[in-house]
């Protein structure tokens, strides 16, 4: 087992993983910017080691500076979190390089999952069900073309190397098409400095359902069930559901024995998340997450696991030493991501928080770094806590939610704590009956 591991992270995460480590008596160090001395993921590790100026890419992205703050701690490994480093295939050979253990998985599967046109290949070609669309890159508008022809309108033109939502652009007929290609390929170069996109079929009212997988590195692979992310806005998650009010078992149990066999065959390592659009009872793949997600806590919650303690130990090499059959889901769970963001205009709200007050009692976890007197930088991303709740059944955890969002308290920012009580006070929320629009139409008062 490792003696010490380095956080290249800040925030709830950073304080998740260091909670981990603590567990398995391991040694945490954080590394942080010059806008982060202050931060509680600094103030709880055992070291910190302050790694550059403010902005993430001279800081959190500053690879030569984490890598010497791994070697002057002596740290053993390095967990990166989610966002950040935590999807770059060179940082994870760099850190195997210079003889520190990655935990996450190997560089070719983070390399290969990255781009979203081989990781659809290589998910097609063991046997995962995918959205139609074209086959590959699309070299040029004539092909676009032709495949949209082939596949029917409306269709969506998205970003090889994508992530976050961006470089994606819907055609609803072909009149669209110059422009959504065009569109899409500018933002994708901007973002992700490649232009390289491909082609789906645009589901008119799909699900957002994922799939949690863990691997050791002995060719065990288990899956710890789906959840539920269709509550988006512009892509992006707000609140998600463990298990998803539209999966029965039985569906549940197909999709996971899919999804293992395949990465079995792929000789996957380490957490992952598969993510499908499920609608008319089909899923079909859309890409996979090659590290822990934001939203994992209400898969923990359902499945009573630690999915960071599970990551250290087979890193490790340890065996994951359960089957699928030990895998239980309990109740049901909910996660709202309360950001530091106007609740109506989703404007950042970065500043001092003055007061903190975090909710309690049965089946209720907060997951955040936000203490009274802390200063919201806003240098980064806007999300200060999660609120997970678990309970017996899903319309117990709804009233749980509430009455927890009602107890939490953080005062001078103004945050989405408003937003998310309108949400579960909703009839059409509580009906379960949603899709990826549902959000949309929601705050934009339709
Ligand atoms: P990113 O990596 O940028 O998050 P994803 O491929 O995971 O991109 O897609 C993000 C979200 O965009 C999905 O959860 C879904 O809401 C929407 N989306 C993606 N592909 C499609 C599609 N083919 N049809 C309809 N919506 C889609």
């Amino acid at each position: 087992m490792f003696r010490k591991i380095l956080i290249a992270n800040r925030g709830e995460i950073a304080l998740r993983i260091q909670r981990a480590c603590r567990e398995l008596g391991i040694a945490t160090v954080a590394v942080h910017s010059t806008a982060d001395a202050e931060a509680m993921h600094v103030r709880l590790a055992d070291e910190s080691v302050c790694i550059g100026p403010p902005p993430a890419k001279d800081s959190y992205l500053n690879i030569p500076s984490i890598l010497s703050a791994a070697a002057i701690t002596g740290a053993d490994a390095i967990h990166p979190g989610y966002g950040f480093l935590s999807e770059n295939a060179g940082f994870a050979d760099m850190v195997d390089a210079h003889g520190l253990t990655f935990i996450g998985p190997t560089a070719e599967h983070i390399g290969m999952m990255g781009d979203k046109i081989a990781a659809k290949a290589a998910m097609a070609a063991v046997g995962v069900p995918l959205v139609p669309g074209s086959d590959g890159e699309l070299a040029g508008l004539d092909s676009a073309r032709s495949v949209a022809a082939h596949i029917g309108y409306p269709v969506l033109i998205k970003a090889a190397a994508g992530g976050g939502g961006r470089g994606m652009k819907v055609a609803r007929e072909t009149a669209d098409l110059e422009d959504a290609f065009t569109l899409a390929r500018g933002e994708a170069r901007a973002a992700f400095g490649s232009d390289s996109v491909y082609m789906e079929k645009y589901l008119d009212r799909p699900r957002h359902i994922e799939l949690q997988i863990m691997a050791d590195n002995h060719g065990h692979v288990v899956h710890f069930g789906e959840r539920d992310c269709s509550l988006q806005r512009r892509h992006q998650k707000l609140l998600e559901e463990a298990g998803s009010p539209a999966i029965k078992p039985a569906q549940r149990d197909a999709l996971g024995e899919t999804a293992t066999a395949a990465l079995r065959k792929l000789g996957y390592r380490n957490a992952g998340t598969l993510e499908f659009l499920y609608q008319d009872g089909q899923f079909a793949f859309i890409e996979m997450n090659t590290r822990l997600q934001v939203e994992h806590p209400v898969t923990e919650m359902l499945c009573d696991i630690d999915l960071v303690r599970e990551q250290i130990r087979v890193a490790a090499g340890s065996l994951l030493g359960y089957e699928q059959r030990d895998i239980n889901f309990d109740g049901h769970a909910i996660e709202c991501r309360i950001t530091a963001e106007d609740p109506v205009t989703f404007m950042p709200t970065p500043g001092r928080v003055t007061a903190f007050h975090a909710p309690g009692g049965l089946g209720v976890r907060v997951d955040s770094a936000l203490y009274a007197g802390y200063f919201v930088p806003p240098f980064y991303d806007s999300l200060v806590a999660k609120l997970i709740v678990h309970a017996p059944t899903r319309s117990r955890a709804i009233d749980r939610m509430r009455r927890a969002l009602d107890e939490f308290a953080v005062v001078g920012i103004k945050t989405t704590i408003p937003l998310h009580q309108r949400i579960v006070d909703d009839a059409g929320f509580q009906a379960g009956d949603y899709t990826i629009h549902w959000l949309e139409d929601f705050v934009s008062g339709g």
